[in-house]
Formats: C-alpha cells, structure tokens, sequence
C-alpha cells in the first residue's frame, strides 16, 4: 500500500513581489493530523505562505502540495480539501447561524442528504445549537468565532488553516477553542496549520516553525525549541544577597546578579541544583523559584525580536479587523 500524502508538503517555496522577497525558498513537511504552530514576527512572510499554501497566491518558484495536491496544478482540488478560518469576518449578520452554514454547506457541494447531520454536529461542537436559527448579528465576538470554527470544519477539510483563531478572545472562550481544534483532531485527523502571537497557545501546537525575514529559521516541538535554548532560570531571595553571590561564584562558579532585587542565575537542571544549594550555601535562603526556557525565549533568541513586539502585532491586527468591522457597520 502506498503511504498516505503528507498534509502539507513545501519545497524550496519563493514568493517575490517587485524587490521585495517574501518568501525566500522554504521548505516543510507536515503530516497528517498534526498542530502546527506558524510563528513569526510582523512581516516574515507568514501570510504570504499561507496564500500560496491556499491558492489564494502564486508561487514564483517552488512547490506546495496541499493533501496530496499541488497548490498551482490541482488548484481546485486543494480548495475542495482545505478549511479556512481567517481574521477577516465573512459570516453574513442578517442570516442565522444555520443559514450561514447551509450557503457554505451548498457553495461546496456537500451532499444535501447529509447537510442537517454535518451541519448539527458542528453546531454541537462549538456550543452554538441553543443559537441556531438566530441572526449572526446577535452573537458575540466569541460565538462569532466559533461559528467561522464550524462552518470551516462543514465540508469535512483534511487540512484547516486557521489565522489567529483566538485573538481579542477572552481566556475562557480561548480555551474552549482549543478544546474543539484537540477534538476535533482526535475525530476526524484533521491537520491544523495556524498563525498565533500567543506563547502560551503556541506551547499547546504539536510543531512549531518559526519564520522570520523569509525563511524558516527553526522548526521542532516546543519542549525541543525550550531545551534547545538552555539554562534554567534561578531566582532566590536570601538573607544576604552579597554573601549568596561570593558563594555561588567560589563554590559552584556560578555567575550570578541581582536582578528585581533577587539573586538570579541559570544554572542546567536547576530542580535538581537547588537541593544541593540547600545544602551548600551559608547564607540563608527566604525564597526560591526555578523556571524553565519559555518560548518566549526560544522566540526572542531566533528572531531577535521580543513578544512584546509580536504582542503588538497582533493589536495591530485587532486594531485593523475593528476598522474593518466599524468601516462595514457603516455602509
Ligand atoms: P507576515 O504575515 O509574517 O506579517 P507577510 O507575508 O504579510 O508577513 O509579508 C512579508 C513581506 O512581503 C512584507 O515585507 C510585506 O510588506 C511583503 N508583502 C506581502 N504581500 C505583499 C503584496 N501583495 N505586495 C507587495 N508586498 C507584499
């Protein structure tokens, strides 16, 4: 039996525009029924990627099969495969939630005697059956999310793309995506290929790459981006902070600095460092915290850029959609 096509499969992919180079040769494989996390500060090409990976954008060189499809040969076939969950809000608000879903559902040719079954079942998944046969424009922000969530899953994609799922979500709404994207991988393997500014959401991807200036400048899990980055951070509160620093640095040569008014050093496998400084340092120790690379870390040391940067990205997308929507509450 031949293996099954990878769900996404890239190829020394370029995208120029004029003098400027998008997107400078990338290449990845992802396989099917993965979470993977596309990351990136502003301007590294991500969108492009993704257009092209959509057909929604030419490649000007380099290849992309999209479940099994090449994105410019069988460009058809991969908009029959694809779902796509975008920040541009595209439901219509005078129509109800199942009106929404049902021109989807026959925009793509689903067959009608399944439609209700399909169409009752997202609805299920995304708590919004209570809400059904409401008008859109009733809805919150996050139920309006959820509803784009259902009516991109409709026609069964193998491959969802979703761009910043959860932005301008509260917590708990953001939570309750991430629950229906995990379920929704577990009942049907679905692929999902997402955008996040978020570190904490990109800590729940299986992958992640990390694009910047062009290129993919690391791909991996995000407990091997974490490891690969190092040291533990050690902060302790002492009773003598100089007297801590002039021991660290004799004892176990250990550089040390007070930082927020705390001793702080990184150290390998700080749990386990820390009981033998119990035992070693005479100073008395009054606190101890040991945190591990976040991703913040891995970001900030592959981009060069902080989080607080990509943060404001992503208000500045949220600034854009709210004008969007105010400019189409307008008309
Ligand atoms: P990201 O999604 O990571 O923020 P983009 O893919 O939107 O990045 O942009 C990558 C680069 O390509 C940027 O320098 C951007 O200005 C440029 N770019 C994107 N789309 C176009 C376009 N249609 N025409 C000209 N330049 C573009």
């Amino acid at each position: 039996m031949t293996p099954l096509p990878s769900a996404i499969e890239v190829t020394d992919l370029v995208k120029t525009y004029g003098d400027v180079e998008a997107v400078r040769g990338v290449s990845f494989t992802v396989p099917r029924g993965e979470v993977f996390g596309f990351l990136g500060p502003n301007g590294a090409g991500k969108s492009t990627t993704i257009n092209m990976l959509c057909t929604l954008a030419t490649p000007t060189s380099g290849t992309a099969r999209v479940s099994g499809f090449d994105v410019v040969a069988q460009r058809d076939d991969v908009r029959r495969h694809i779902g796509l969950v975008f920040q541009d809000p595209t439901l219509d608000g005078y129509l109800t939630a199942t009106q929404n879903l049902r021109l989807h559902a026959e925009l793509y040719g689903i067959d009608p005697g399944v439609i209700d079954a399909r169409m009752n079942q997202m609805l299920e998944m995304v708590d919004l059956a209570d809400r059904r046969d409401q008008p859109v424009m009733t809805f919150s922000g996050g139920m309006r999310r959820r509803l784009e969530i259902a009516r991109g899953l409709l026609h069964s994609p193998r491959v969802l793309f979703l761009d910043e799922p959860t932005i301008g979500l509260d917590p708990q709404t953001r939570s309750s995506i991430w629950r229906y994207i995990r379920a929704l991988q577990e009942a049907e393997g679905t692929t999902i290929f997402m955008t996040t500014h978020y570190m904490d959401e990109a800590e729940l991807c299986d992958r992640i790459a990390i694009m910047d200036r062009g290129e993919i400048v690391v791909l991996d899990t995000p407990e091997a981006l974490k490891a690969a980055v190092g040291a533990d951070r050690v902060v302790l509160g002492t009773a003598d902070d100089d007297a801590a620093i002039a021991t660290l640095r004799e004892r176990f040569g250990i550089e040390a600095s007070i930082a927020e008014g705390a001793v702080t050093f990184h150290v390998d496998a700080g749990e386990a460092f820390v009981p033998r400084l119990f035992a070693e340092l005479n100073v008395a120790i009054t606190s101890v915290s040991v945190s591990r690379p976040t991703l913040d870390d891995v970001f900030m040391s592959y981009t060069g850029s902080t989080i607080r940067d990509a943060e404001t990205d992503g208000v500045g997308s949220m600034n854009r959609a709210m004008m969007r929507a105010m400019a189409g509450a307008r008309r």
